[in-house]
């Protein structure tokens, strides 16, 4: 998401940085270059001239024009004007005290509100709620059977001490439409249930259709009507475009919708619904899908993605996703082995697990600052760590407790029960070692030790480090560039 329109966006400004007095029509050119990119990112056109407008008259007011860090300065406004268009936003979920609270989900068939009907449960069941998903789309043949093995799923997998169930009547599957009320009908007695069973939040999983049409609209609103939610959601694939921010008007003026949850946001769309949709329809994005998997969802923080546009990466997201992987008491634990010296493989492997659950490494990469452009080409394989893995379970825990004793007989051994070969298991000894060695480094000794110990391992972000391999397409651009200076000394 984003990948062009941050490339593009960024030069467009860091352009106005090398100059160090910039006029009115070096800002009005830099604009330009901004609508443009805006526009093929398939951002509103109405949208579009308005920030412009707006960033031009914040720039020539601010003084952009006699300041000496003119390209800075306009990362500045480009930032704020990014995170006004999409914002504000209150990303939690509205709790009635007593419950239930109803939420109502709603969307168009293939938007992912089925799927996003788990993630939400998910998302509550972490805040120790109890949750009871009602299966109310009659219309698409399998999605009261997906919904039950969803919440089946979530319930048993996903964190937290609430807990997920699912009211359904799959033999009422078909029979949709206004005429029979039947989906109606199965809201009802879900919430009914869910009342006898102290539920605190209804999810009901409403039908879509493959287009808005009048039919579709007066089953939603007949359960709209009947259950009274507290909250309607409006669910919407980001990947359609334009077309996600019409739909979302739409339903927004038949249900008068609370938010939207905008999906498949960790595809490679061009971003611009996220950009235009609350601008538009007044309605706010609540949160994102980031995956098919049901903790591939994060609440929407706008200055959190207005940075991701501009590069500046999103290091918040990343913390937050540790600090729900990784425990405090953990992580010191491990600091204390690795400032020792004392890392074995199998904290290693603990570890690599942790991060490999907070979603695919490219992603979480992708939050560093800087790091997403220069990966925008890059493969990176999450099939590698698979491989990591394999040799490390092929170790006995003596070998994973001191990686030294690996001679050729162990590393043939390994690779044979890794089903790797024996140049992979060197390289991951190697790369082991010296992150051990690293490490150790970095934690012992004081602030020039540290930069040393950088500068050895290679300067910044290197995901052969990471056990990538060395096929060099991972390599950042600034890692090249440095490796070049280097060479030149
Ligand atoms: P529904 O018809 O709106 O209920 O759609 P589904 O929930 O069945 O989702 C349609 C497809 O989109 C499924 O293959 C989902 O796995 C996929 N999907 C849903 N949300 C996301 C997301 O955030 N990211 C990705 N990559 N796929 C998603």
């Amino acid at each position: 998401m984003f990948d062009t329109l941050s490339g593009k966006l960024t030069s467009a400004i860091r352009n106005l940085s090398g100059r160090g007095r910039i006029s009115e029509t070096n800002v009005r050119e830099a604009m330009e270059e901004v609508r443009r990119a805006l526009l093929e990112a398939d951002v509103h056109v109405d949208v579009v001239s308005e920030f412009c407008e707006k960033v031009v008259q914040d720039a020539l007011g601010a003084q952009v024009t006699t300041s000496l860090k003119p390209g800075e300065e306009m990362i500045g406004i480009v930032n704020q004007r990014l995170i006004d268009f999409m914002g504000p936003v209150d990303s939690h979920v509205m709790l009635v005290d007593p419950g239930p609270t109803i939420i109502m989900m709603c969307g168009l068939q293939g938007s992912g509100k089925t799927t996003t009907c788990g993630k939400l449960a998910a998302y509550l069941k972490n805040r120790g709620k109890k949750v009871s998903l009602i299966a109310a789309d009659l219309q698409r043949p399998a999605a009261v059977e997906q919904l039950q093995v969803i919440a089946n799923d979530v319930n048993t997998n996903a964190k937290g001490v609430g807990e997920v169930t699912c009211y359904a009547e799959p033999e009422k599957c078909g029979e949709y439409g206004t005429a029979t009320g039947v989906a109606v009908g199965v809201c009802k007695r879900g919430v009914k249930q869910a009342r006898k069973d102290k539920v605190d939040v209804v999810i009901l999983d409403t039908a879509g259709r493959l287009h808005i049409d009048e039919d579709l609209m007066k089953e939603l609103r007949g359960v709209q009507n009947t259950t009274k939610p507290h909250q309607v959601y409006l669910v919407i694939d980001a990947m359609i475009g334009q077309d996600a921010v019409n739909a979302a008007g739409t339903f927004h003026e038949q249900l008068a919708t609370d938010g939207i949850i905008l999906t498949k946001f960790d595809s490679d769309t061009r971003g611009g619904a996220a950009l235009s949709v609350k601008r538009v329809t007044g309605v706010p994005i609540k949160f994102i899908g980031t995956g098919e998997k049901f903790d591939a969802f994060e609440e929407f923080h706008p200055e959190r993605i207005a940075s991701r546009i501009l590069g500046m990466g999103d290091v918040l997201s990343l913390v937050e996703k540790a600090q729900e992987e990784i425990s405090e008491e953990d992580a010191m634990k491990l600091a204390d082995k690795m400032a020792s010296g004392k890392m074995t493989v199998t904290d290693f492997i603990k570890q690599l697990k942790s991060i490999r659950r907070m979603g695919p490494m490219k992603q979480l990469l992708g939050l560093l600052p800087g790091v997403g452009a220069a990966l925008k080409n890059a493969q990176i394989d999450d099939k590698q760590f698979d491989r990591i893995e394999a040799i490390a379970n092929s170790m006995t825990k003596k070998e994973r407790d001191d990686i030294s004793l690996l001679g050729k007989s162990r590393v043939k051994r390994i690779a044979t029960g890794s089903g790797t070969n024996q140049q992979e298991v060197h390289r991951f000894v190697k790369q082991f070692q010296m992150m051990k060695k690293m490490s150790k480094q970095m934690a012992g000794g004081g602030m020039a030790e540290k930069m040393a110990a950088m500068q050895n391992a290679g300067g910044d972000f290197d995901p052969s480090m990471l056990g990538m391999g060395s096929r060099g397409s991972t390599k950042t651009q600034s890692h090249k560039k440095r490796f070049k200076q280097r060479k030149r000394r």
